[in-house]
């Protein structure tokens, strides 16, 4: 494989630089840098994409027809490593990664014309309304009821670990149109304009690290056209299910996790090692640091077939799955493996919390930065390395 940039390439990554020496301002970065879940800060990620959408960049994954850059998968790789070396904050993107190339398969043209638009530019933000109390993984179980009254489905039911729903103004949800046969047969996809509509309440769930990014919501006979439905009734576990390839597949995660590899380089040729010398000069250490940074690159291989298949416009497939290893549920085996620092899996707040729960392990990273100590800040930078 040839990995050499061609001139093109690397006048585009140029390009990136001077974008992002322009325009990425200070209170961005920090807030890029002290990202503890998914997502960087919510605010701070939606004013880097309305910065990012006025210069056409909000959208890498996408077409160049629906707003998109049109990039090859070489340029979104750059642009992704550039992001993450200068720490730009990840944009809360559920509207850009998610729903968005569903509304590109299987959403009416008027439904393209009205949403995709306003996806691209910032104006409109989704969340993700699929898990609910008992259905988790098994996601097919789900039971917030949606029935027909005139053009309108009213819903009742709730769903829970709702990112971002309370700065969202959209959301797209999986509901139950049909209760016979086969689970899966009985599900729809359907978008809420408002997340004020009447009976709609949002209800914050605040992690051990004191962050609020996820939530409960209930709905209690919210109503939503059934215009607003995409795809056929009762098909929605397909639409689910193509949805789900690129909630993985569609963004680059290892450069960011390149990025924070560098960081904890560089704080550990700083960082006294227990006897002389610093810790990066530490045989074990080195080479667990090694053995982390050769993982990525493994990752690495994976995330780049993947955009190259999307550039060509094949969808991602199972292969996207394997992106999970760049989130913090896939990445802690390694962080275990490896003990990095030994503090953390002593001093690691993971009492009481279960391994299906990783982000908020890892989001009470604020708190292990205030400790200030270097060896908590190692810390941080680990798990943010593997968000
Ligand atoms: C930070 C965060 C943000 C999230 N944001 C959103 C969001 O915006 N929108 C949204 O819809 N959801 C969101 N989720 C929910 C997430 O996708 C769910 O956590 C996920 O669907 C798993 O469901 P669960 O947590 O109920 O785990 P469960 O389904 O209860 O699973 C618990 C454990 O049992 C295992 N397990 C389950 N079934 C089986 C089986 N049959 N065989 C073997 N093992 C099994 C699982 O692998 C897991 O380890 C978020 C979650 C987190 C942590």
């Amino acid at each position: 494989m040839d990995l050499a940039l061609s001139p093109q390439d690397e006048a585009f990554r140029g390009e990136v630089r001077r974008f992002l020496d322009d325009n990425l301002s200070d209170d961005l970065r920090e807030a890029g840098r002290k990202t503890g879940g998914v997502f960087a800060d919510i605010a701070a990620g939606l004013r880097w994409h309305k910065v990012l959408a006025g210069r056409g960049w909000s959208a890498p994954t996408w077409p160049r027809e629906y707003g998109g850059t049109g990039w090859s998968a070489t340029q979104r790789y750059l642009f992704s490593r550039e992001c993450a070396a200068v720490d730009a904050p990840r944009i809360f993107s559920m509207g850009i990664r998610m729903v968005g190339p569903v509304i590109m398969k299987y959403g009416t043209p008027e439904q393209q014309a009205k949403y995709l638009p306003a996806i691209v530019s910032g104006d409109i933000v989704f969340c993700q309304g699929y898990s609910e109390p008992g259905s988790g993984s098994d996601l097919a179980s789900l039971k917030t009821r949606a029935v027909r009254d005139g053009d309108d489905y009213v819903i009742n039911g709730t769903k829970i670990w709702t990112t971002g729903a309370h700065v969202a103004d959209h959301m797209f949800c999986l509901v139950r149109t049909a209760t016979e046969g086969k689970p899966q047969d009985g599900i729809s996809f359907v978008l809420i304009d408002s997340m004020k509509s009447p009976g709609l309440s949002v209800a914050p769930i605040v992690t051990l690290a004191g962050d609020h990014e996820v939530n409960q919501v209930f709905f209690d006979n919210v109503r939503t056209p059934i215009a607003n439905r995409i795809g056929p009734e009762n098909a929605g576990w397909t639409v689910a299910k193509y949805l789900l390839e690129f909630e993985r597949g569609g963004d680059a995660y290892t450069p960011n996790l390149y990025a924070r590899i560098e960081d904890i380089r560089r704080i550990a040729l700083e960082e006294a090692a227990d006897g002389s010398g610093r810790l990066l000069a530490e045989r074990g250490f080195a080479q667990r640091l090694a053995e982390a940074e050769m993982e990525v690159q493994a990752l690495e291989m994976i995330e780049m077939q993947v955009l190259s298949d999307l550039s060509r416009g094949r969808n991602p497939g199972a292969v996207s799955s394997a992106m999970t290893r760049c989130t913090p549920a896939g990445m802690r085996p390694l962080l275990r493996r490896s003990s990095m620092i030994p503090e953390l899996t002593t001093t690691w707040p993971s009492g009481g919390i279960t391994s299906t729960q990783p982000s908020r392990v890892f989001s009470c990273k604020p708190r292990a930065v205030a400790r200030g100590n270097a060896v908590t800040r190692l810390m941080s930078v680990c798990a943010s390395a593997h968000t």
